[in-house]
């Protein structure tokens, strides 16, 4: 597993100081990974800074088995924590829900029904559910949540072992996104066989983002980031005037940030072959998989989408990844309010037209 580099630099954490220097590009680089957060924790990236007319609180917990960071503005400080706390809270709730790592969540209970029974869920489970069949019709199936089999043979953190074309043949029925029914009006969920699995993992932190803003803003923030490792959901801007500044980070060079770009209103998100991979006789194999092959997909090597919402962005860079960057471009071109920065992979980078001039290059890596 690639580890962060000094892009998450600490330091920019602590001199936070609104009222002296404005944020440092690096101090939200959407791509922190573990490590780099518990560093952050460490050198106290919980605080609260004061502006003449606002306040900006920022926390970090664990949670959805990744780091989370929300930062609040508000009029005062009281204000500032408690839609921190509402934030953290609604993730919290979303996880569970949705994890699949917690056995009597309401996925876990639709995945253990595969094949017997449908399993009734709240109306937020059958949101993810809906909208990722929405990206998966957009992606061309490139998106598909019923890829859990699969992504479980190759078990990328565990194992690390390359399953044979044979067992992975086996596991295609299994993947067949016909298999997941969603009756909207009862709230029920059902898989047809036995062995399916629901997987949200490329989708729901971007749908948690866009909930957690929702509750930050409920309990009086006027700005605010929620960020999910790099899921990332923006809202308002900060109390100087600035939008929310963000690193890219370059997929190859652990320690740069490839490009920047600053937000308001947005969510942005990354899929890169470089977070969860093992290499097996100098061939990289990560956490991403084709649906059509169970392969890891193999066209890009990183895909960052911002749109809107926090659950689109996510979802599409998953599949814009499995499309690649020609198919993927094609489609992000179509899609209002939606931009892509794609590096191939040959590490050549695009930027789609509605990111052209909002994003600016790091000139500083070779
Ligand atoms: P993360 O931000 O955790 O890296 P991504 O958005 O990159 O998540 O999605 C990767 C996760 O999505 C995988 O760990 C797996 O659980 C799931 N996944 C893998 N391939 C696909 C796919 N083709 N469609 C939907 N989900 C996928
Ligand atoms: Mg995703």
């Amino acid at each position: 597993m690639s580890r962060p580099g000094p892009v998450t630099v600490p330091e920019t954490f602590s001199s936070t100081n609104l009222e002296r220097s404005p944020i440092a590009p690096a101090w939200l680089v959407m791509t922190m990974v573990v490590l780099s957060c518990q560093l952050l924790i460490l050198t106290g990236c919980a605080g609260t800074q004061r502006s003449s007319s606002s306040v900006v609180v920022k926390r970090t917990q664990m949670q959805m088995g990744t780091l989370v960071t929300i930062t609040s503005v508000a009029p005062d400080r009281q204000m500032a924590q408690a839609a921190a706390s509402a934030g953290f809270q609604e993730i919290h709730r979303l996880e569970k829900l949705l994890s699949t790592w917690i056995e009597d969540s309401e996925l876990s209970r639709v995945n253990a029904a595969a094949g017997a029974e449908a399993v009734m869920v709240s109306p937020e489970t059958m949101q993810v559910l809906k909208d990722s069949e929405k990206i998966a019709r957009l992606t061309d199936g490139g998106f598909n949540i019923l890829v859990g089999p699969a992504v479980d043979a190759w078990s990328v953190l565990d194992r690390q072992e390359v399953p044979s074309g044979a067992q992975l043949a086996g596991l295609r029925p299994l993947t067949d996104r016909r298999g997941l029914s969603l009756d909207e009006e009862r709230g029920a969920v059902k898989l047809a066989k036995a062995g399916m699995r629901v997987d949200v993992g490329g989708i729901g932190k971007g749908f948690a983002a866009d909930m957690a803003v929702a509750a930050m803003q409920k309990a009086g923030a006027t700005a605010g980031v929620a960020a999910l490792s790099g899921d990332i959901r923006t809202f308002g801007r900060l109390p100087d005037g600035m939008k929310f500044p963000f690193g890219i980070r370059h997929p190859r060079h652990e320690e740069a940030v490839l490009a920047f770009i600053d937000l308001q209103d947005e969510a942005i998100s990354t899929a890169g072959d470089y977070e969860r991979y093992f290499e097996r006789d100098g061939v990289r194999y990560h956490h991403i998989l084709d649906p059509i092959t169970l392969q890891p997909a193999r066209d890009c090597q990183s895909v960052t989408v911002v749109a809107r919402d926090g659950m689109t962005a996510d979802g599409l860079d998953t599949g814009i990844f499995v499309m690649g960057r020609e198919r993927g471009l094609e489609l992000v071109e179509r899609l209002p309010g939606v931009g892509a920065v794609i590096v191939d992979r040959d590490g050549k980078v695009w930027v789609s037209s509605y990111l052209k001039g909002r994003v600016r290059m790091n000139d500083g890596i070779e």
